[in-house]
């Protein structure tokens, strides 16, 4: 990470003819447990991990700003004055849409100067750790300390949502950005999606001698796709038929009710994210009373819950979830929105290379692409690198 801090400041000078003023970064996340329970106003559990997105800036002195990202072969100019969601398209829309989305809470477009940015990352693109929200991350704590806005973390990862929401056009919920922005080393990001409180929960995997494999299927999952929405709308018919605002109020112990008011399949979509919002507290309350060692059954219920009553799985993951499980795991489900995508296997640090042989051995037997492998650490959140 040093070197790469540098040779983003090298090639900001290449490209613009002048030093930046800093270089911050930001992580991208995995979502620990905690699936499509955000939109049902529920709880999720993510961490920010060790592969970061580096934005180093410098302030112009007229209104233009700049963008440029080892990821793009051009570099997309704008005059501030110019900066509306309509204006912003392709990869450019998230960084000059966190410009735009600080004007919309409190930063005034008027006054502030311009930018030149230069980009680049190790978070891999669309393998579901969420580049997406590392770029926001990163561009709004640079373009908060240059502009001296004093914006909370919290208030950032909202503005990144509205970044992504509207000038890119992606209906997410606010679990990426807070992971990114309040994330810490070794720790989970405990997050109330209805009051957007927040809490750092130490995970101890280190301590206990744990890693966290992230199994890529390399299946791609596109959310403007039919599932999304399709169980998106469940929830909110589940919720109208049940006579509360969002699935949220609805406890386990409502289920049985349930059952008799709903059609079999909205139900198991409600039984899903009932039953996963109360995973997401029992596993908080589990590292904390008894260690990262105690949480593998949640692990393997939210996975089991995702494969039958959601409906969200495919068979990659499947297959990377029951080979991690027979072979060493303690726990592991597919993580993040479904349909493709990667799992995660909690994994005893001396049998981790013995789970990668048995996943890919597996999936070569199935005939499926040998999927990507690798371990995560828990990370630092968004801050300065470099500079000022
Ligand atoms: P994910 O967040 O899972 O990686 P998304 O589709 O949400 O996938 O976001 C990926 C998009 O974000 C890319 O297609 C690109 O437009 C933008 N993006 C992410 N990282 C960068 C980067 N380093 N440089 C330029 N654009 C990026
Ligand atoms: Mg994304």
């Amino acid at each position: 990470m040093s070197d790469m801090r540098h040779d983003v400041q090298n090639t900001f000078e290449e490209l613009f003819g002048r030093r930046a003023d800093g270089v911050w970064s930001a992580p991208g996340r995995v979502n620990l447990i905690g699936e499509h329970t955000d939109y049902n106003q529920g709880f999720v559990l993510p961490f920010a991990i060790n592969r970061r997105t580096l934005v180093a800036l410098g302030a112009r002195t007229d209104r233009v700003a700049r963008v440029a990202s080892e990821f793009a072969d051009e570099v997309v100019e704008i005059d501030l004055a110019d900066l509306a969601p309509d204006n912003l398209h392709g990869w450019a829309a998230y960084p000059l849409g966190v410009a735009w989305a600080l004007g919309q809470f409190g930063a005034d477009l008027a006054a502030v100067p311009g930018f030149d940015i230069y980009i680049d990352s190790t978070v891999p693109v669309g393998a579901g750790l969420s580049s997406s929200a590392a770029i926001e991350s990163a561009v709004a704590v640079a373009l908060n300390e240059v502009w001296r806005l004093d914006l909370a973390p919290r208030t950032l990862a909202t503005v990144g949502q509205r970044a992504e929401n509207v000038a890119v056009g992606a209906p997410t919920g606010i679990m990426d950005q807070s992971a990114s922005l309040l994330g810490r080393r070794d720790s989970g990001v405990f997050l109330d999606c209805r009051s957007l409180e927040a809490e750092i929960i130490p995970l101890g995997l280190e301590a206990a001698g744990l890693e966290i494999l992230v199994i890529d299927t390399g299946v791609s999952h596109t959310h403007a796709t039919g599932g999304y929405a399709e169980r998106r709308a469940s929830c909110e018919a589940g919720a109208s038929a049940l006579g509360v605002e969002s699935l949220r109020d609805v406890t386990v112990d409502d289920l049985d009710r349930a059952r008799n008011v709903l059609d079999d399949e909205t139900f198991r979509r409600v039984r899903h994210v009932v039953t996963e919002n109360q995973r997401v507290l029992d596993t908080a309350r589990t590292l904390r009373e008894h260690g990262p060692t105690a949480i593998g059954e949640l692990l393997d219920a939210s996975h089991r819950s995702m494969r039958d009553d959601f409906e969200i799985s495919v068979p990659e993951l499947d297959l990377a979830v029951e080979t991690a499980q027979t072979n060493g795991a303690i726990g592991a489900r597919m993580t993040g929105g479904g349909f493709g995508g990667a799992a995660i296997a909690l994994v005893p640090s001396e049998l981790s290379s013995r789970l990668r042989v048995a996943i890919d051995g597996a999936f070569s037997e199935h005939g499926y692409s040998l999927p990507d492998t690798f371990t995560v650490t828990a990370a630092d959140g968004a801050f300065r690198e470099l500079g000022l």
